[in-house]
């Protein structure tokens, strides 16, 4: 079966997930992923938060604008990669409540095979977890990210690299910040074999 019709099977089943009561009871709709089913790069987050949750789309709100200019600085588009989360449901907050909540590892531990078959089908040959909770949710590691970022680790035999999530950089925008983030991208397009112009190489190396 084409890598399409096997992602829409599984986004069929997640659909009709109600493994975690709570969620299934919260959520407006699943958010399954969305990208090229023949990506050589995918992104996962943790979980959907009020603005995925409304649109079915993961990565749609400002973290999300601030993942694809990320993206688009590697010389990409949101179509050329796959974006998911762990969590494919909303944690559920308290009704009224402002924000978002972290999925808890039990939430996540639940959720993974979804994942683990998404990037099976997908078969991208490099994996971007986007912060702690991400990182925590594919392999169960407790490091910091200051631990974690700048160096491979492996998921299912692919590469896996951590970085700050964008809403971290969103919170410290700070451009030594913004430089770690746009190395761990430096370092995922060298894994690829992408160019990576001068201009690349530079940004954010100044004024820091
Ligand atoms: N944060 C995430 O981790 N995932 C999203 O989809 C949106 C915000």
């Amino acid at each position: 079966m084409p890598r399409e019709a096997r992602l829409t099977a599984l986004s069929e089943s997640v659909r009709a997930c109600r493994k975690c009561e709570h969620l299934a009871a919260f959520r407006t709709q699943t958010v399954f992923g969305i990208g090229n089913p023949q990506a050589d790069l995918m992104f996962v987050g943790e979980a959907p938060g009020a603005d995925e949750d409304k649109q079915g789309e993961p990565f749609v709100g400002r973290a999300g604008e601030l993942l694809t200019k990320i993206i688009n600085a590697m010389g990409l588009t949101r179509d050329d990669v796959y974006i998911a989360n762990v969590l494919k449901c909303r944690p559920d907050m308290p009704k009224g409540a402002p924000g978002n909540r972290p999925p808890t590892p039990l939430e996540m531990q639940r959720c993974l095979p979804y994942l683990r078959e998404q990037i099976a089908i997908i078969q991208p040959r490099a994996l971007v977890a986007l912060g702690k909770t991400a990182m925590a949710g594919l392999t169960g590691t407790d490091e910091s990210m200051s631990a974690m970022r700048g160096r491979w680790f492996t998921f299912e035999n692919i590469p896996l690299l951590a970085t700050y999530h964008p809403s971290y950089l969103l919170r410290n925008g700070s451009n030594s910040e913004k430089r770690k983030v746009w190395e761990d991208m430096l370092l995922v397009m060298e894994k690829l074999g992408m160019p990576v112009s001068e201009k690349q190489r530079g940004f954010f190396r100044s004024a820091s």
